[in-house]
């Protein structure tokens, strides 16, 4: 179900003259976090105003489209899911009216108590516009008793389980919040005086805002006029749980995520990971991009050198036309290519970060080996991934992860690697450092931070806008 799959990026703003702009080029910068769909919710004071579209932050927002956002506080959201349908009515900001007025909300994570809650605010007679979770926070605010809005998204909030870092905006305030486990980031800067909130750290630095610290798990800061107060909202106070993965493959290179370099954490892992499981070899290759700082802490660990001898075509999007003949390994092909000159003859570490389906590694070992490679080792940066995320990472269901019905040995032959190892779960705990337990490392161990029952529902309802059509 796709709105069990989401990666988001989120963004906010407070009091800025240049609200939409900067928000626009806030989610430019966390693009990776979601290509699907893009949109911004404005306030100038009085009133909402809010734009998404299906497509990249670049293709939905233009001069124009800009120029009609008026207001000085703004959030924005950028949307990624997989599979099934990908609707205009899923885009966010989700933006309402209702008895005291509007609000608009940009939510990265996933509520996996979100059926239950839907099936019993419908039941009481609740219409929902969408298929996604983040809709349910909208109704259960809008219900809630309480005098102020603040009071009334956190007992909304405290319904829910699951993984939300949250923007949310009316005319006279833009509330940011996390979850009481911590699961998805949000980091709070600062631009001459004005608020900003972000998904990552690289958001902040493209508008040359300064980091001031992150949003607290279970912690919401409320922004009005002048003030900015901070609340914890939470009934709860659980283990705190981020998202190691988020550290190992989603986030960017040059964020500072949960206080911590992405790049230092991915280095540090290639280090581990060259100590752990080093093996004779000519060189060491990276999987671009996500695999290169890992492979330079390899490389640095072992003294193996390092070599650039994949190359990513960066400008591939999600629609690109199939050729009408096959060709083999187009997929993959598409994206990476070999350079054979370099790896002919040589024996070659691949370093990646983590393999999910084991398509993609077993392609790239072919490919290494049509180039001429004598031997091929794969490392990958991760443990085995052996259990779906539920809280917004997006692994496909269970039987699809290879690691979670075969063995190393096994998938070391399916791949058709020479030799195949993976981090150690201990090493990852050691490179996270003195934060280890305040992690969740679920999709590796299976050990989910709160118990719940996924239900599913079959949706009767298809919409079909320009952006479906196209996807
Ligand atoms: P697979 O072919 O299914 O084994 O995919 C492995 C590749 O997918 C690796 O190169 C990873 O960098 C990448 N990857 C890992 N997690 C994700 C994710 N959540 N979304 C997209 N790609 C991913």
């Amino acid at each position: 179900m796709d709105e069990l799959r989401e990666d988001c990026g989120i963004f906010g703003i407070w009091n800025n003259a240049d609200a939409a702009r900067l928000t626009y080029l806030g989610l430019y910068a966390l693009q990776h976090r979601g290509q699907e769909s893009a949109g911004i919710a404005i306030s100038d004071g009085t009133k909402l105003y809010s734009y998404k579209q299906m497509g990249y932050v670049n293709d939905v927002f233009n001069e124009h489209v800009l120029s009609i956002l008026h207001g000085k506080n703004a959030i924005g959201h950028v949307r990624y899911s997989t599979y099934g349908a990908s609707e205009l009515r899923n885009a966010q900001p989700f933006a309402v009216e209702y008895k005291n007025g509007s609000l608009a909300i940009a939510h990265n994570g996933n509520i996996v108590n979100y059926e239950a809650i839907r099936s019993r605010l419908e039941a009481e007679g609740s219409i929902f516009q969408s298929t996604m979770d983040t809709e349910v926070i909208v109704h259960l605010t809008a219900k809630a008793e309480g005098e102020t809005i603040h009071d009334r998204l956190a007992s909304a909030l405290n319904e829910l389980k699951g993984a939300y870092s949250i923007v949310l905006l009316t005319e006279r305030e833009l509330i940011a919040a996390r979850d009481p486990y911590g699961f998805r980031p949000l980091v709070i800067g600062e631009l001459n005086g004005s608020l900003v909130f972000a998904s990552e750290t690289c958001a902040l630095d493209l508008i040359g805002a300064h980091y001031i610290r992150d949003v607290l798990a279970g912690e919401m800061i409320v922004v009005s006029g002048d003030s900015m107060r901070s609340y914890m909202f939470s009934n709860k106070t659980p283990r705190a749980s981020q998202c190691v993965f988020e550290h190992i493959y989603f986030a960017r290179p040059d964020s500072i995520i949960f206080g911590k370099s992405v790049y230092s954490i991915r280095t540090a892992l290639g280090r581990i990971l060259g100590m752990e499981s080093g093996v004779e070899a000519d060189m060491v290759v990276p999987v671009p991009d996500s695999g290169v700082p890992a492979a330079i802490g390899f490389s640095q660990q072992t003294g193996i050198p390092f070599q650039m001898a994949l190359i990513r075509n960066h400008y591939v999007g999600r629609t690109f036309i199939q050729p009408h003949q096959t060709i083999r390994d187009f997929n993959v092909k598409v994206k990476l290519n070999p350079i054979a000159e370099i790896i002919s003859g040589k024996r070659i570490i691949i370093i990646d970060d983590s393999i999910v389906r084991g398509t993609t590694s077993k392609t790239l070992v072919k490919m290494i080996r049509d180039a001429g490679a004598k031997e091929v080792h794969m490392r990958i940066s991760s443990p085995p991934i052996d259990y779906s995320c539920y809280y917004g990472i997006d692994t496909p269901t269970r039987a699809e992860l290879i690691s979670s019905s075969h063995t190393v040995k096994e998938i070391e032959q399916f791949i058709g690697a020479d030799s195949l190892r993976y981090m150690s779960i201990e090493g990852l705990r050691k490179v996270v450092g003195e934060d280890a337990d305040n992690f969740c490392y679920a999709c590796f161990t299976g050990d989910y931070p709160e118990p719940f029952e996924l239900t599913k529902r079959d949706h009767q309802l298809i919409l079909f806008d320009e952006g479906s059509l196209h996807g």
